[in-house]
């Protein structure tokens, strides 16, 4: 019998979810029922993936980087990736300002539901705890975070998933040392690093045997605690105004890999399609990161050379979708509650988003923390913070999992790009126990 592809098998698990989840709204202990016997499915899923998200970067940007002939070829690779990933946020930013300027989606909101926004959440927990994460945030130094890029103890960044840039440091230095030795010398490591990555990504395939039935508990227990559905169609222009900003982004990346890359956005599409829905079902770019990697590699062809330091380093940097978002965010905000903006502030936007893109945490709901610094910088008043968060809580969740979806696409596209510019594409090498699976192990 044929087996159906992975991103199907994704597919009919999302939407068994969404339909489960919906029934199971309809009883008293429906919501209870899948927070104690669903939704674990789910957290173990996201735990395997971020188990794995380490030693895959570890072992991959080692090979990637000690397969480099010279280094100056990783210095090219290093340039272009960071100019790339500035260049795609800042189109993001715009696209995300010019829609809302064009809808200008805040304009409709009646002072009523502003105000059954604002009882109803600018108290929430949440909110709160956002804003003084955002707080904490702020008061850092500018170069802060060139100083947190350098961990003192490799040890212990490997240790914890939010250090990732710290990983990455380590280990370029490390590659880069491994380059300067005889080959005799880092020959021991090097094979053992070599073995290390193929065994993770194996890895990786066995965890996405679990992923049709991870996605359907994800998306049930999304559905049982979502936020009132009157509110959702309250704000359902300002999240339409968001969803086109990001469906504008997709059709920027599919050009690039048409007119570029030149191969079909279709064929890309296919290829990359488990991890876009992972993206959609997690809301976390660094859980989805090992799946892109995956996808990445095996299935569009991009050296190690290049997806190895590219993935990582954009799962972390490089967010348009959640720059895109904080764009359209800041500004419904401040066109709901009466805040001009001019054109100097909207620049200001572009800016303080760009910024806070490159800080912000690859977890659920880490951009909102963001847009605070985003609002303050356009001088919007602190007392009124916790009324503008409350306005868009709501409809966060889902435009979480949107922006995540663009923020993986955008890091995918961004790799063919640089692997292409530098001769680093190669035809897919497709591998038992994946997509192609035909029950022999
Ligand atoms: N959830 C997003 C990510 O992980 C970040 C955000 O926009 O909140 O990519």
């Amino acid at each position: 019998m044929k087996k159906i592809a992975l991103h199907w098998q994704i597919m009919i698990g999302m939407v068994a979810g969404v339909l489960f989840g919906v029934l199971m709204t309809s009883f008293d202990w429906g919501a209870d029922f899948v927070i104690d016997w669903i939704a674990p499915i789910g957290t173990i899923f996201i735990k395997s993936l971020k188990l794995i998200a380490i030693p895959l970067i570890v072992a991959s940007l080692v090979k990637g980087i000690s397969d480099l002939e010279d280094i100056s070829k990783f210095k090219n690779i290093g340039l272009k990736t960071i100019t790339i990933y500035i260049l795609t946020t800042v189109v993001a930013i715009t696209i995300g300002l010019v829609m809302v300027n064009l809808f200008q989606p805040g304009s409709g909101i009646s002072a009523e539901t502003i105000d059954q926004l604002t009882t109803k959440y600018a108290e929430n927990s949440s909110v709160t705890s956002k804003l003084a994460e955002a707080q904490t945030q702020k008061t850092a130094g500018p170069l802060q975070f060139l100083t947190d890029m350098v961990p003192e103890n490799a040890v212990k960044a490997m240790g914890d998933n939010g250090l990732m840039l710290q990983v990455i440091f380590f280990t370029i230095f490390l590659g880069i040392s491994m380059l300067l030795v005889t080959p005799k010398q880092s020959a021991p490591l090097k094979a053992f690093f070599d073995s290390l990555n193929e065994i993770v990504l194996k890895m990786v395939d066995l965890i996405m045997l679990m992923a049709p039935f991870a996605v359907f508990a994800l998306l049930a227990k999304v559905v049982v605690t979502s936020d009132d559905p009157n509110l959702l169609i309250a704000l359902l222009k300002y999240a339409m105004v968001v969803v086109l900003g990001l469906g504008i982004m997709v059709c920027f990346y599919m050009s690039l890999i048409a007119f570029y890359v030149k191969k079909s956005p279709l064929w890309f599409l296919k290829q990359l399609a488990p991890a876009q829905l992972l993206a959609f079902s997690t809301s976390s770019s660094a859980a989805t990161l090992p799946v892109t990697m995956e996808r990445v590699d095996e299935h569009i062809g991009v050296d190690k050379e290049v997806s190895s330091f590219v993935l990582p380093v954009g799962a972390t940097i490089n967010m348009d979708g959640t720059s895109l978002y904080q764009g359209v965010a800041a500004v419904f905000i401040a066109q709901a509650l009466g805040h001009h903006l001019g054109f100097a502030d909207q620049l200001t936007i572009v800016l303080t988003a760009l910024l806070a893109s490159i800080g912000s945490a690859a977890v659920p709901g880490a951009g909102m923390v963001m847009l605070v610094i985003v609002l303050e910088a356009v001088g919007f008043p602190a007392e009124k913070l916790a009324i503008g968060l409350a306005l868009i809580f709501a409809v966060d969740r889902p435009l979480d999992m949107c922006r995540t979806v663009i923020n993986v696409t955008g890091d995918a596209t961004v790799a063919t790009v640089i692997a292409k510019s530098s001769g680093k594409l190669n035809p897919p090498e497709e591998k038992n126990w994946d997509d192609n699976y035909k029950g022999e192990i």
